[in-house]
C-alpha cells in the first residue's frame, strides 16, 4: 500500500497533454510507417495511433497485381504518402469494414469485401463503422496533420467493385489466396490463406491482443465457429488486424486458450 503523502500532489498534468493543451500533429510524410516482412509482404502502419486501435495495413506483391489487405483510417492519403501502393495495378480488400481499415479504400480503383458487409462499405455511416464511440482524440498519440478533427472524422463512401466469399480465390499471377469467410468480430469479415507458404490474413477475428467481441454486429456462436475453423488452418506466419505478427505455435496457442474460455474447445488437440 502506497500512502498518500499530503502536499506532494502535483496538479496539472495528466497524461501527455494537460486539460485545454493542444495535441501535438505529426505532419503527413511521418504518419505511415512501411516494414517490409517478408515473403512479398510489407506492413503498412500508422504509428501515432495507440497500438489498440492501430490497424495493420498489409501490402502483398504480386506478378499480376499487389493486394492491399484493409486501408487503415484514412486521415491521411495512403497513396500520396506511401509509393509502393501506386506502383502496379492493386486490389484493396477489405477484411471487414471497421472505420481503421477501409479509410483509405476510395483511393482505390478496385476494392472487394464479403457481401455481407458491402452496404456498409458503401455507406459508411459513423456507426456502422465503429467510428461512434472509437474515433476520438484519446485513440491517437498524436493528432493527425490539420484539418483533421474527430469530431467530424468519418469514412469516405467507397461502394465495392467485386465481392469474395467464402472459398474463393484471390490469385496475384504467381500466388493465391483462399477466402476464409470468419463472422464474429463483425458478419463479413474474411481471412486469407496460401496455403504453399503457410500465411494467414486474419482481420480482427484472433490476433495477439485482446480481441473485441461485443462491437453491435458481432455474434458469440459465429465467433466460435470462426476460431475453431482457423485453429485447424497449419498457419507458418499469421499477419494480424492489429499487434505484431506471430507464428504457427502462438497461433494455436491463442485460439486453445481463447476456446478454452468459451468452453469450446471440444476436440481440439
Ligand atoms: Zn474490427
Ligand atoms: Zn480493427
Amino acid at each position: 500500500m502506497v500512502p498518500f503523502r499530503r502536499g506532494r500532489l502535483e496538479m496539472g498534468r495528466v497524461g501527455p497533454f494537460a486539460k485545454g493543451e493542444a495535441m501535438e500533429r505529426v505532419d503527413a510524410d511521418r504518419w505511415y510507417r512501411v516494414q517490409h516482412v517478408g515473403d512479398g509482404v510489407t506492413l503498412i502502419d500508422e504509428p501515432f495511433i495507440k497500438a489498440f486501435y492501430r490497424c495493420n495495413i498489409w501490402h502483398v506483391r504480386g506478378r499480376d497485381r499487389d493486394l492491399l489487405i484493409d486501408s487503415g483510417m484514412g486521415v491521411v492519403s495512403l497513396r500520396a504518402h506511401v509509393p509502393l501502393v501506386t506502383e502496379k495495378r492493386l486490389t484493396a480488400l477489405a477484411s471487414h469494414t471497421h472505420f481503421d481499415h477501409i479509410g483509405c479504400h476510395h483511393e482505390f480503383a478496385e476494392r472487394i469485401v464479403h457481401p455481407a458487409e458491402a452496404d456498409i462499405l458503401a455507406h459508411p455511416t459513423r456507426a456502422a463503422t465503429l467510428a461512434n464511440p472509437y474515433a476520438t482524440d484519446a485513440i491517437f498519440e498524436a493528432l493527425p496533420p490539420a484539418p483533421y478533427a474527430s469530431s467530424d472524422y468519418g469514412v469516405t463512401s467507397a461502394a465495392a467493385t467485386g465481392f469474395v466469399a467464402d472459398g474463393d480465390l484471390v490469385d496475384l499471377g504467381d500466388r493465391r489466396f483462399e477466402v476464409i469467410h470468419t463472422p464474429g468480430h463483425s458478419p463479413g469479415g474474411v481471412a486469407l490463406w496460401e496455403a504453399e507458404t503457410g500465411i494467414l490474413f486474419s482481420g480482427d477475428i484472433v490476433y495477439d491482443g485482446p480481441l473485441v467481441e461485443d462491437t453491435y454486429h458481432a455474434n458469440a456462436a459465429d465467433y466460435v465457429a470462426s476460431m475453431a475453423r482457423l485453429f485447424d488452418i497449419p498457419a507458418r506466419v499469421v499477419h494480424g488486424g492489429h499487434f505484431p505478427s506471430y507464428d504457427g505455435r502462438r497461433h494455436k496457442a491463442i485460439i486453445r486458450a481463447w476456446l478454452t474460455e468459451k468452453g469450446a474447445l471440444g476436440a481440439k488437440p
